[in-house]
């Protein structure tokens, strides 16, 4: 039989275990946001962390995002998996027509629609020891339904980037509340390729950068022995497209100053006209359209049912839309802001960053790529779309989505075969490992205990029978003890 110090190898070992196991009970997933990372910045930069993640997980060439190909709305429908118009996002600013003022960032924005529950909100809904985190997600510090997440941090401009990935992990690895959902967000190559446009050297810097901090993020689940249990989406909201200073058109002149509102910024400028003003505003910038060429007008009856971006009383009456390499009004007003605080002078070669154009154009798309123990390996899906994404996380967390826009094929095609087939080698060794251990461990201690058992029955029998014979003092038992060991045997 075992002898005590190979049992407490055992206890060892079962510690050894249970430490690296020493997280969520549920599968965990970590959701990654570069602003702005264009699908195609993979063709003309060297980014070998995130081209590795790549290759060995599952990626698509692109995303169909949602119009306005804006921040804070892709944001929110990639959370939520329903379109702008049902979440009430619909643009990274818009006139509220109830208080009658432009609205921008804050809990206002997103508590439109009280049945929309984002993912992390929907994920601690479950309960069970389910714990949800968003760093700096645009939205995600808000109270939804009336309650906050357990782990949350608002944006905070050049918050060190590591330190980001180290409190994820820290949230990841709580010993009371282990987050399995984490939403992580990057600002760039969003903020400085508005300043300075996607084909600058400024960008490619920050590309190698993004690319670094990937690095450190997988290398970071390595060092925690998390890389087979943690599920990491790696994506953005939109890509951007270079306009340079020529090819900035202003719309206002076509309209006069004090007979409207508007929100918004380039391409898509929003336009509320004040009240018997509608008709005169919309007439003058059809014209401007036609006579300039570069840029299309829409009423609200107009907006594309694709869209999805017209059921909603923030939408505006009237949207300006640039085309493609074109940007409005904001931008003439921006560039030499950006010229002043960066430093550089302004020249019609100057080249600016814009996004928020339709979602089919193709510098619109933003990225997608996926790895961990629930996710396919080397496998390319379709492109598919934002909204879809809401569904594939709640597959990776298996709980049940809420009702939304999206389509759960693309999960499908994500997500590895259900069964052992999900798991990797190394975790089907550890645990097969580990079940073994355990197993022996309960069969060791029960074999201890019965033997104990037996000893102690038949020392309390033999004793009792002793003591009826030889009714003596204690060392007496002792040396009747001694006699019968040989019985012991
Ligand atoms: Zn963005």
């Amino acid at each position: 039989m075992f002898s005590q110090p190979i049992s407490l190898k055992f206890l060892y070992f079962l510690v050894l275990i249970s430490s690296v196991t020493c997280i969520s009970k549920h599968p965990v997933l970590i959701v990654v946001s570069f602003d702005a990372f264009r699908y195609n910045f993979f063709e003309t930069e060297n980014l070998p962390y995130m081209q590795l993640i790549k290759t060995k997980g599952t990626h698509a060439e692109y995303l169909y995002n949602v119009f306005p190909t804006k921040t804070f709305p892709n944001h929110h429908s990639i959370a939520t998996g329903v379109f702008p118009e049902v979440h009430g996002v619909i643009g990274n600013s818009y006139y509220d027509p109830e208080i009658k003022k432009v609205m921008k960032m804050g809990p206002g924005m997103y508590n439109y629609n009280d049945r929309v529950k984002p993912i992390w909100r929907w994920n601690e809904d479950q309960g069970n020891g389910r714990y949800s985190g968003t760093f700096m997600w645009p939205g995600g510090d808000y109270s939804y339904q009336g309650k906050n997440i357990t782990y949350s941090v608002g944006f905070q401009a050049g918050y060190d980037w590591k330190k980001r990935v180290d409190q994820v992990i820290k949230w990841i690895l709580d010993p009371d509340k282990p987050a399995n959902l984490v939403m992580l967000y990057f600002e760039e190559p969003d903020t400085h390729g508005h300043a300075f446009g996607p084909n600058s050297v400024i960008i490619k810097d920050l590309l190698e950068k993004l690319d670094n901090i990937t690095g450190y993020l997988h290398a970071q689940l390595e060092h925690h022995n998390l890389s087979d249990k943690v599920n990491v989406v790696q994506l953005s909201d939109h890509g951007m497209t270079a306009v340079s200073p020529p090819f900035f058109i202003n719309i206002t002149q076509y309209i006069t100053n004090g007979t409207y509102e508007w929100a918004g910024a380039s391409p898509a400028i929003q336009i509320i006209p004040h009240e018997g003003h509608e008709d005169i505003i919309y007439s003058a910038l059809k014209k401007g359209s036609k006579e300039n060429g570069h840029f299309k007008v829409y009423k609200k009856s107009e907006y594309l049912d694709r869209w999805h971006y017209k059921n909603n009383p923030r939408s505006p009456p009237i949207l300006v839309m640039a085309d493609e390499g074109y940007a409005l009004d904001d931008l003439i007003i921006s560039a030499p802001q950006y010229a002043k605080k960066y430093n550089f002078t302004l020249t019609n070669q100057s080249e600016f960053g814009v996004h928020g154009y339709d979602y089919t154009v193709k510098d619109m798309h933003p990225y997608f790529m996926a790895i961990g123990p629930k996710i396919k390996k080397e496998t390319k899906v379709d492109p598919f779309n934002t909204v879809d994404l809401f569904n594939l996380f709640c597959a990776i967390l298996e709980i049940s989505p809420t009702k939304n826009n999206g389509s759960s094929t693309p999960a499908s095609h994500v997500l590895a075969a259900a069964g052992p087939g999900k798991y990797s080698v190394g975790t089907i060794l550890m645990m097969s490992i580990g079940g073994v251990l355990v197993a022996l461990l309960l069969v060791s201690l029960a074999v201890v205990f019965t033997l104990m058992a037996i000893k102690r029955q038949q020392n309390i029998t033999t004793a009792a029978a002793l003591n009826k014979r030889f009714p003596q003092t204690f060392q007496n038992y002792i040396e009747a003890q001694h006699l019968l060991e040989p019985e012991e045997a």
